[in-house]
C-alpha cells in the first residue's frame, strides 16, 4: 500500500512570549511532529501546557519564535505574495472551544457562514452563496430554514456545528480543532466527534485535535501526542498509547479516565499528580515533569531527557527508557514510598 504523504511537518517549533526585560513565557519550547494527509493527530495535555499556542502558531494567528512549519511542502512563514498568503491561511482553519464567543452575536448564521464562502468564491452571486451556505448547514446536520437565526437561538452543540460549517466554507485541507467538545455535554460530545469523523472522510480533511484529557480523543485520533509544559513528552499510535504508555505523565492522564464499569472503576489505581503544572516562565531544570513525576530520580533534575523513538513509531522523552542514563548512580527514585 502506498504510504500517505505528510501534509504538515513541524520542526523544532518554539513560541515564546516576552513578559518583560527579564522574563519570557515559553509556551511552546521546541516541538517536532508530522501529520499525514487524511490523518488525525490528537494533542493532549492539561490547560496551560501550550497546546492551543501550537494550534494558533500553525494557523498563523501567532508568528513562531523559531522553528519551521512546512505545510503541503512549503514553509508557512516563507516570503509569499498577499494572494499566496491568503490561500495558505484559507487551507488551514480553526474550530474553537467556545462556539458562542467565536460567533458574532449580531450576525445571522447565513451571514456568518457566507463570509467564508465570499472569501473563497469572490465572484459568486448572492444566490450561489446562499445555496452554498444551505448545503453546508445540511452537511453539518442543521436545518437550512434556520439560517436567518442568530447564534443565541441555538444550543451549544448546534453552535459548534455552525462553527464547523464556517470553517468548511473555505474548503480547507487542514483543521485545527481546539478543544471543540470541552464545553459540551458528554452525549453531545460524541455527536460532534462523529460529525468530524464523517466530514473527514467526505472531504479528505486532516485534523489536529486538541484536548485536555484522554477520554474522547481516542475515538478520533490515529496518533496522539502528549504535551507537558511546552514540550511533547510522548507520541505514538492511539491504541498503543492507551495500552502501553511509556511516559509517567501519560500514565497519570490515562488513569484519570473514568471507566464505565463501576467495579473496575473502584479497583483501579488512579495516579494523582501532586501540585499544578509549573509556570512556563520558570521551567524546572532537567526533566520538566520531575516536580510532579511519581517516578522521578536524582538524575531527572540534572539532565533533560531527549525525545527519542524507543520503539518504531513510539517516541518518548523519559530517562526510564534510556539504558545509558539508567546505568548512572543517581538513577534512583527520590519518592521511595511511591517506587
Ligand atoms: Fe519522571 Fe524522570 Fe522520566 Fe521525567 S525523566 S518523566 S522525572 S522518570
Amino acid at each position: 500500500m502506498k504510504e500517505k504523504q505528510d501534509l504538515l511537518v513541524i520542526k523544532d517549533l518554539k513560541k515564546h512570549f516576552k513578559i518583560d526585560r527579564k522574563e519570557t513565557l515559553k509556551a511552546v519550547d521546541g516541538i517536532s511532529f508530522t501529520i499525514k494527509k487524511g490523518e488525525t493527530l490528537g494533542l493532549v495535555g492539561e490547560s496551560g501546557c501550550g497546546k492551543s499556542t501550537v494550534g494558533r502558531t500553525i494557523t498563523q494567528i501567532y508568528q513562531p519564535t523559531s522553528g519551521e512549519i512546512i505545510f503541503d511542502d512549503e514553509n508557512v512563514h516563507g516570503k509569499y505574495s498577499k494572494a499566496e498568503q491568503k490561500k495558505k491561511k484559507r487551507d488551514m482553519q480553526m474550530i474553537f472551544q467556545d462556539p458562542y464567543s467565536s460567533l458574532n452575536p449580531r450576525m445571522t448564521v447565513m451571514e456568518i457562514i457566507s463570509e467564508g464562502v465570499l472569501i473563497h468564491a469572490t465572484n459568486s452571486s448572492v444566490q450561489e452563496r446562499e445555496q452554498k451556505v444551505n448545503e453546508l448547514l445540511e452537511l453539518v446536520g442543521l436545518n437550512k430554514t434556520h439560517s436567518g437565526r442568530y447564534p443565541h437561538e441555538f444550543s451549544g452543540g448546534q453552535r459548534q456545528r455552525i462553527g464547523i460549517a464556517r470553517a468548511l466554507a473555505v474548503d480547507p485541507k487542514f483543521i485545527v480543532a481546539d478543544e471543540p467538545i470541552a464545553a459540551l455535554d458528554v452525549s453531545i460530545q460524541a455527536q460532534i466527534v462523529n460529525l468530524l469523523k464523517t466530514l473527514q472522510k467526505e472531504k479528505e480533511l486532516t485534523y489536529l485535535f486538541i484536548a485536555h484529557d484522554l477520554s474522547m480523543v481516542k475515538y478520533i485520533s490515529d496518533r496522539i501526542a502528549v504535551m507537558y509544559l511546552g514540550k511533547i513528552v510522548e507520541l505514538t499510535e492511539s491504541e498503543t498509547l492507551y495500552e502501553h504508555p511509556m511516559h509517567p505523565y501519560s500514565e497519570a492522564l490515562l488513569s484519570a479516565i473514568p471507566l464505565p464499569d463501576p467495579k473496575m472503576e473502584r479497583s483501579r489505581k488512579q495516579i494523582v499528580l501532586k501540585g499544578d503544572v509549573p509556570s512556563p516562565i520558570d521551567i524546572p531544570s532537567g526533566c520538566r515533569f520531575r516536580t510532579r513525576c511519581p517516578k522521578a530520580m536524582g538524575v531527572c533534575s540534572i539532565i533533560e531527557p531527549d525525545f527519542v523513538e524507543r520503539v518504531p513509531g513510539h517516541f518518548v522523552a523519559c530517562h526510564l527508557h534510556d539504558e545509558q542514563v539508567m546505568a548512572r548512580e543517581d538513577a534512583v527514585p527520590i519518592h521511595k514510598e511511591l517506587s
